[in-house]
C-alpha cells in the first residue's frame, strides 16, 4: 500500500517527512477522485446511446408492417451505432495516450504537411458550411513527433472550429516561430466561451452548456486527446476565447532544430 510505505518512511526519517506524507495522500485521493469521475462519466455517456439502441430495435420490430417507419428507425439506429463506435474509439485513444505517456514512433515531421492533411480531412464540412479556411504564417517548419497523432490533434481543433462556427464564417490557421518553439493557432468566429468555460475545456467529457444544447452531439473527449498528444510531444495547448467572439486554440511544440540528414530548413 503506497500511503503506508510512505508513512513508514516518514516515521523513519522523522518529522520533516510528515509533510510529504500529507501531500502524497492528497495526491492519492485526487487521482482516485479523477478515476472515479472518469468511470462515472463513461457510464453516463454510454448509457444514452445504449438505451436508444434497445428502444430503436423494439420500435423496428413493432413497425414491421410499415417500411417507411422501419427505414426511419433503422437510420436512427445507425446514427446511435456510429455514436457508440465514436465514443468507444475516443475512450480507447485517450487511455492509450495516458497509459503510454510517450510516443511509439518519433520522427522529424513537417508542420506544413500536418496542417494540409488536417485541413483536407475537414474540407467536406467546410464546403457544406461555406466556411473559408486559410493557412498562413511561417512555412517549412519541423518538429519531432508522431505524424499520425499530430494530424489528429490539429484535425480536432479544425473540426471543433467548424462545429462551433456559423455558416459563411472564416477560420484562420497561423504558424509562428517563438524562440525554440512552433505555434499553430486555429482561430474561428464562432460561439466562443466564458473564461470559466475556457478553463475547463481540456477536461475529459466537459462540454459547455451551449455545446450541449446543440443537436450535433460531441463527446467532450476531443480536446483531452489533443492535450495528451501535445503533452506527450513536450508541448502545450492553450485557448483564448470570448462569448460570441470566436476562439483561438494554440498548439505549441518544440521546434526540431537538428537536421540529421543534412537538409536545410
Ligand atoms: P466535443 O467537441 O466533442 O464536445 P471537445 O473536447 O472537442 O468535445 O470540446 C469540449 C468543449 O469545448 C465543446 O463541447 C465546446 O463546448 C467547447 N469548444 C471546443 N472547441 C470550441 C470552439 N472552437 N468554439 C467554441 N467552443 C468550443
Amino acid at each position: 500500500d503506497a500511503s503506508l510505505s510512505i508513512f513508514a518512511r516518514a516515521s523513519h526519517y522523522g518529522i520533516r517527512f510528515t509533510l510529504l506524507l500529507i501531500s502524497d495522500k492528497t495526491e492519492f485521493r485526487r487521482l482516485d477522485e479523477v478515476r472515479r469521475d472518469f468511470v462515472a462519466n463513461i457510464s453516463h455517456e454510454l448509457k444514452t446511446p445504449i438505451g436508444a439502441v434497445g428502444l430503436l430495435a423494439e420500435a423496428i420490430e413493432q413497425a414491421a408492417d410499415d417500411p417507411k417507419m422501419v427505414k426511419h428507425f433503422a437510420d436512427r439506429l445507425q446514427t446511435e451505432g456510429r455514436r457508440l463506435a465514436g465514443i468507444t474509439r475516443e475512450i480507447i485513444e485517450l487511455s492509450r495516450l495516458q497509459a503510454e505517456g510517450a510516443l511509439t514512433s518519433f520522427e522529424k515531421v513537417s508542420i506544413d504537411d500536418i496542417i494540409s492533411q488536417a485541413v483536407d480531412r475537414n474540407r467536406v464540412v467546410a464546403t457544406t458550411k461555406n466556411v473559408d479556411v486559410t493557412v498562413g504564417g511561417e512555412s517549412r517548419t519541423f518538429v519531432y513527433g508522431d505524424a499520425g497523432s499530430l494530424i489528429v490533434a490539429v484535425d480536432n481543433l479544425i473540426s471543433n472550429a467548424l462545429q462551433y462556427s456559423p455558416n459563411n464564417s472564416r477560420i484562420g490557421i497561423g504558424v509562428t516561430r517563438q524562440r525554440d518553439c512552433i505555434d499553430i493557432a486555429v482561430t474561428d468566429q464562432g460561439i466562443g466561451m466564458t473564461p470559466d468555460e475556457a478553463a475547463r475545456v481540456f477536461e475529459r467529457f466537459y462540454r459547455t452548456d451551449q455545446a450541449r444544447s446543440r443537436t450535433t452531439g460531441g463527446t467532450g473527449l476531443g480536446l483531452s486527446i489533443v492535450k495528451h498528444t501535445i503533452q506527450n510531444h513536450g508541448g502545450e495547448v492553450r485557448v483564448w476565447s470570448r462569448p460570441d467572439n470566436g476562439s483561438t486554440f494554440t498548439i505549441r511544440l518544440p521546434e526540431a532544430t537538428e537536421y540529421p540528414h543534412g537538409e536545410t530548413p
